[in-house]
């Protein structure tokens, strides 16, 4: 059966945006991360984080480093007690006219092979508009946060689409 997905941002939407973070130690999660989430999983969503990573494409970090910095995010969720279906992260930058960096659809495309996910139910989170775009491109749901980035982004929002200042608010308008 097909299911809905909440697809997240990481940086600036889930933990702090600490500007092309290499330093697993810099994971900072919002006061709400946790109660957030749990509330979204408990209401049957799958949760993916999808990330746009150029710090990789531009040299500043290597895949090794990112993957230590979604393991420390994953080991402070499980702590919670939250389990995130899985991370896809695109390393490029722009000139690189890759199909996967945000607003691109590579991302949520490769989640939707991996596992069976309606989209027109599902919703993407994020502080960006490229973020909004990603899902909105794909026919799914969207919500801006303007916990990291977001304050900028709202007089770009496409008319109809919710902006929130807090995880805690996602979460009610989803599982409401
Ligand atoms: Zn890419």
């Amino acid at each position: 059966m097909k299911r809905s997905c909440v697809f997240f941002d990481r940086d600036g939407t889930l933990m702090e945006d600490r500007n092309y973070l290499s330093d697993p130690d810099g994971v900072v999660l919002f006061n709400d991360t946790i109660p957030s989430l749990k509330k979204i999983a408990e209401a049957g969503f799958l949760m993916i984080i999808v990330s746009n990573q150029s710090g990789i494409g531009r040299g500043y970090f290597t895949e090794v480093e990112l993957s230590k910095v979604n393991k420390r995010l994953e080991d402070l969720l499980a702590e919670g007690g939250v389990k995130l279906d899985a991370f896809y992260c695109c390393p490029h930058i722009d000139e690189d006219c890759c199909d996967c960096r945000k607003p691109k659809s590579g991302l949520i495309l490769k989640a939707c092979e991996d596992f069976d996910i309606d989209l027109k139910s599902s919703y993407v989170v994020g502080d960006k508009i490229r973020d909004i775009m990603t899902g909105l491109n794909l026919g799914t749901k969207a919500i801006l946060v303007t916990t990291g980035y977001g304050t900028h982004e709202v007089e770009k929002l496409p008319e109809g689409v919710p902006f929130v200042n807090s995880l805690a608010e996602v979460a009610n308008m989803i599982c409401k």
